[in-house]
């Protein structure tokens, strides 16, 4: 938990949105999130400490409402763990930096990795980039 800001930081810098999703593990309404129907290139990084955790190169539309990817940059920046909430057994995701929560990872994705990282706007800040 090294990067992680200070409590009072983070309410000063974050939307209401972004701090209840990031620390207090909400979740975004589906449809509603601003980076959902983002086809550009680029990278989205942690909204808290900016670690990148995704690409638009493993983005795809799953239908679900949130944006959706089928891997993360690197195994290590992200951290999954049990969550029982709401009655269900799901495995949730956190940026392995800071530890805000970012979402949530399904085994209904598409090839190769066969995973999908279903991960609120919130959390996210989006960095285009020049294709190559
Ligand atoms: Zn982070």
């Amino acid at each position: 938990m090294s990067g992680k800001p200070s409590d009072a930081e983070l309410r000063a810098r974050l939307t209401p949105e972004q701090y209840h999703v990031t620390q207090e593990q909400g979740t975004e309404r589906a449809f509603t999130g601003q980076h959902y129907r983002n086809e550009q290139s680029g990278k989205y990084l942690c909204v808290v400490c900016g670690e990148q955790l995704f690409s638009s190169a493993a983005k795809y539309d799953s239908g679900s409402g949130w944006p959706s990817f089928w891997e993360p940059v690197a195994a290590q920046k992200v951290e999954a763990r049990a969550d029982r909430a709401h009655g269900m057994i799901r495995t949730e995701v956190r940026c392995a930096n800071c530890g805000a929560h970012l979402g949530h990872v399904f085994d209904d994705g598409p090839k190769p990795t066969g995973q999908r990282f279903c991960i609120n706007s919130a959390s996210l800040d989006f960095k285009p980039e020049p294709t190559k």
